[in-house]
């Protein structure tokens, strides 16, 4: 079973969701202290996730 990730908009196996959920989101929070003016623009938060974080661990 697969479970679409809100953060990453990647499926990720459901057991695997918590931990997967929890790390992205616990990486998240190091972008709003970075950027705090960002805490009212999630989206902008995401994008950035997405842009910097996730396609260099890839
Ligand atoms: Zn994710």
């Amino acid at each position: 079973m697969k479970q679409l990730c809100p953060i990453c908009n990647r499926d990720v196996d459901k057991e695997l969701f918590d931990y997967h959920f929890q790390t992205e989101e616990h990486l998240l929070n190091k972008i709003r202290e970075r950027y705090p003016a960002w805490v009212e623009s999630p989206q902008k938060v995401l994008w950035f996730y997405r842009r910097f974080v996730l396609e260099v661990s890839q």
